[in-house]
């Protein structure tokens, strides 16, 4: 059973690949494989070959496979604040694999992972309601036992072990073990108000986790000032910058239009003049639509949240923004966003006004408004600043049809 569930998990690791669903960056890769290497320390396992990386999935959330590959979602490395947390996060991980977990829970689980619909079990967990990102899908393809593990977790008593060794393990390679309760209080910030269970997100279980995580460190042990904190999150962001824009892409794609916000404005607070990282924010805030930016008291009780995954799963976004439209709420809240979208393109142009895209978000902006002939100029510029992107085509089609309603 094991070896069956051995070659199961090989076959993952190279669909992962193959497929696209590993984020790549020489930079990245270097990073979290020093990270990684160092919390691990010299511990040698048979059938296990450390590797540490990163996937391309929005959704904040990280796992072990039995074999020693780590893998971080990129939504998780753009909420966690500082290299403290995430080598605690990783040293969880590892936790998993050096105690085995997986082969234990295989022998208590498969049956009873088999005989019920995993697909139900994680229904109310897909958190758009719409297809599932790449690399669940891949899980759920190839090893409906990995899904199981990766979205619901271990036992809760695996989860504890794994919360204190890998809190000794971080520090033991020289980490700040406040890392791991910071790691579960990052995570508390729940920017989409979801109700989802996945390893570092289960909300009820994430205070309990902060307090036993705390409780563990010993008084004399290293703590930052805060000057230090502030060092670290900025050296932390540094590092992720070049993850954070893909993620806030992959946010928006999935409609996760809140943390997009969330991630860009870190961005633009670390390189406020960079036309890059305005333009994120700017695409942020004019995706988000009729929404609020952050969620209010009301929205972040149970009963709400339950209320928006009900309607994420039975309405497009589209719909959802109509929806909201009709709403004093929604309009206020469009009206603002479209001004700080606006405010934040021209800056982002302002910056570099070769920025292609920011032309093409502007005409996207103020096509939404009816600002017709606006529209029309910045789907001209784009078109001339990059007449061989990927969308040349379909923005053409847009500024004929506009050209034609002008007419
Ligand atoms: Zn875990």
């Amino acid at each position: 059973m094991d070896r069956e569930l051995l070659s199961e998990i090989k076959l993952l690791d190279e669909r992962f690949e193959k497929e696209g669903a590993v984020f790549h960056e020489p930079n990245l890769d270097a990073y979290l494989t020093r990270l990684g290497t160092a919390v691990v320390a010299d511990k040698k396992l048979e059938n296990v070959e450390w590797k540490f990386r990163a996937l391309r999935d929005p959704v904040p959330n990280a796992f072990a496979l039995p074999n020693g590959s780590i893998y971080i979602n990129t939504g998780l490395l753009a909420l966690l604040d500082d290299e403290n947390q995430l080598a605690a996060v990783i040293a969880h991980e590892i936790t998993h694999v050096s105690e085995r977990h997986t082969y234990l829970r295989n022998r208590s689980l498969r049956k009873k992972v088999l005989a019920i619909n995993i697909i139900n079990t994680i229904g109310n967990w897909n958190p758009v309601g719409g297809p599932a990102g790449l690399a669940i899908s891949l899980i759920a393809t190839v090893s409906p036992f990995m899904l199981a593990i990766s979205v619901l977790g271990y036992s809760r008593e695996q989860e504890k072990e794994a919360d204190l060794e890998g809190l000794k393990m971080a520090s033991a390679a020289g980490f700040v073990p406040e890392g791991m309760p910071n790691s579960f209080k990052a995570m508390q910030r729940d920017v989409e108000g979801e109700q989802i269970n996945t390893f570092y997100s289960d909300h009820p279980k994430l205070q309990e986790r902060v307090n036993y995580t705390s409780s563990s460190i010993n008084g004399d042990a290293r703590k930052l000032s805060d000057d230090e904190a502030k060092t670290a999150q900025a050296d932390y962001l540094a590092v992720m910058e070049v993850v954070d824009r893909h993620d806030v892409e992959l946010a928006i794609n999935e409609g996760r239009f809140r943390s997009a916000v969330f991630v860009s404005q870190k961005l633009v607070n670390l390189h406020p003049d960079s036309t890059e990282n305005v333009f994120y924010l700017a695409e942020s805030y004019r995706t988000l639509g009729p929404r609020n930016a952050e969620l209010t008291k009301e929205q972040l009780t149970s009963g709400a949240k339950k209320q928006a995954a009900k309607t994420r799963s039975k309405r497009t976004l589209e719909e959802q923004d109509a929806e909201l439209l009709k709403t004093p709420a929604g309009q206020e809240a469009w009206k603002v966003n479209s001004e700080k979208a606006e405010t934040l393109f021209l800056r982002s142009l302002e910056l570099n006004r070769f920025n292609a895209r920011a032309h093409r978000g502007l005409g996207m902006l103020y096509e939404r408004l009816d600002r017709k002939q606006d529209a029309a100029a910045e789907y001209a510029k784009y078109l001339e600043l990059a007449p061989n992107a990927v969308d040349t085509e379909r923005v053409r089609r847009r500024l004929a049809v506009l050209r034609e309603s002008m007419n």
